[in-house]
């Protein structure tokens, strides 16, 4: 089901006016189907209606350590104002937003959720996604999965450290 309500019976009520509706419905988010549930008011201002939502989902991704596929909950917070595009007492077109990035809610007073809801996905996404707190990750070399298994790669060694070692004998020495 999409995202998307008629909203051509609250743009005839007067500004403040104020409906609730549930969400439940499909927004695609790169190339996927994403279910998303929550709760969405829709209040009619001068230009349009503004919609506020709490809304879930769960996303999956990729582990920002061992790259295995992480399942995340995604809670996001929306608030647009989509812009009427007609009149819903006369019917007549009405002049475009200032901002030409605005919603809008389209001719046939239909208001759609869906790229709103794709901006604040994005938003909400983790930056570095983790399978566990203490996932080990792969092995930088040769690429195997610590979790799963060591390797027998030596271990690594760091030579900004050996620098600094190497200069603390020196004034050691002197
Ligand atoms: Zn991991
Ligand atoms: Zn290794």
């Amino acid at each position: 089901m999409p995202v998307q309500y008629n909203v051509s019976m609250l743009v005839q009520e007067p500004v403040g006016s104020v409906r609730r509706y549930s969400v439940d419905g499909d927004v695609r988010i790169d190339g996927e189907r994403r279910h998303v549930r929550g709760e969405a008011t829709f209040l009619r201002t001068q230009d349009g209606v503004l919609v506020t939502a709490e809304l879930a989902g769960v996303g999956s991704e990729q582990c920002s350590r061992c790259l295995g596929d992480v399942t995340v909950p995604i809670e996001m917070t929306i608030s647009e104002e989509y812009i009427a595009t007609v009149d819903a007492n006369t019917g007549s077109t009405l002049k475009p937003p200032v901002d030409p990035e605005a919603f809008r809610i389209d001719e046939r007073h239909t208001l759609n959720l869906e790229e709103a809801v794709r901006q604040s996905w994005a938003g909400a996404l983790p930056m570095q996604p983790l399978c566990r707190q203490d996932c080990q990750g792969l092995c930088l070399r040769c690429g195997q999965d610590l979790n799963v298994a060591g390797c027998s790669c030596p271990p690594e060694t760091d030579e900004r450290w050996n620098a600094l070692q190497a200069l603390a004998q020196e004034v050691k020495g002197t």
